[in-house]
């Protein structure tokens, strides 16, 4: 059993686009406000942001994606509901599997990569995100007035408008990550999403304005490998981990390991 947690802070380069802008309202924009009024990120949405990251490089590194059924893909996993609708068969013979080891081993067999990691309805997750709570900002929420603007033909829809609430750049929030008994396979592919994100991370709504755009700041990363004895007997009592000292080289060393693997550099 290997463990590696992640305290990674991100800014926002741009202004980010907040849900209601009402405390404790979330809406599906990804960043919310706490009680106190807060911006905040939700565990969830970063989680689902990481997951889609994800299923865009799978390909890259030999790993499959079945982007639960959002669009085709011939990925065999039984969580993606089309395939479900396919397979009725073999979901059977996984249902009525009586012995636990065995069944899972079917699960396994049949789910895909992405899934393997991120979990599904099926099988637990092996990475987990807290909420991402605000450790620098000016504590003030911009309200915006936007104008609808009709994408057919590009021009404003007449009389419509809407108010939006933003944060001005240069906030900052902090979340952690945890990744349990990933194989290098797997470290490659949320390693290579990582490394992707230090740059190109776009949260909340209206990305496609401009809003939204976060950068990585810092990451502080620590593992800890259970099978050594005086590794766990630290982590059991302390929660002792040995740090990272570059989580960026050791995730770079992971990707360009699993390049070489399917072939992709030399
Ligand atoms: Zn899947």
């Amino acid at each position: 059993m290997h463990i590696m947690r992640l305290n990674i802070v991100v800014t926002n380069t741009t202004a980010l686009h907040i849900g209601s802008g009402r405390p404790g309202v979330v809406t599906d924009s990804g960043v919310v406000t706490t009680p106190l009024g807060e911006p905040f990120l939700p565990g969830s949405s970063l989680k689902g942001k990481l997951r889609s990251t994800a299923e865009r490089l799978a390909p890259h590194l030999g790993l499959t994606a079945c982007l639960l059924g959002t669009s085709p893909t011939d990925v065999d996993c039984c969580t993606d509901g089309e395939w479900a609708k396919e397979n009725k068969d073999r979901l059977e013979d996984i249902r009525s599997e009586a012995n636990p080891n065995k069944k899972r081993a079917l699960i396994e067999s049949v789910t895909c990569d992405v899934c393997r990691i991120f979990g599904s309805p099926v099988m637990a997750s092996r990475l987990s995100i807290s909420d991402g709570s605000v450790i620098k900002w000016e504590g003030i929420i911009q309200a915006r007035d936007g104008v609808v603007i009709d994408r057919d033909s590009e021009t404003t829809v007449r009389g419509l408008r809407f108010d939006y609430d933003v944060i001005p750049p240069g906030a900052q929030f902090q979340f952690s990550m945890e990744l349990s008994d990933l194989d290098e396979a797997e470290l490659a592919l949320i390693g290579a999403s990582l490394l992707y994100w230090r740059e190109n991370l776009l949260l909340g709504g209206g990305t496609s304005r401009g809003l939204g755009r976060m950068r990585i700041e810092s990451v502080e990363a620590w593992q800890v490998d259970l099978t050594k004895p005086e590794e766990k007997l630290g982590y059991l009592l302390h929660q002792e981990m040995q740090p990272i000292s570059d989580w960026e080289a050791l995730f770079q060393m992971y990707v360009d390991e699993r390049l070489r693997e399917v072939g992709s550099i030399a």
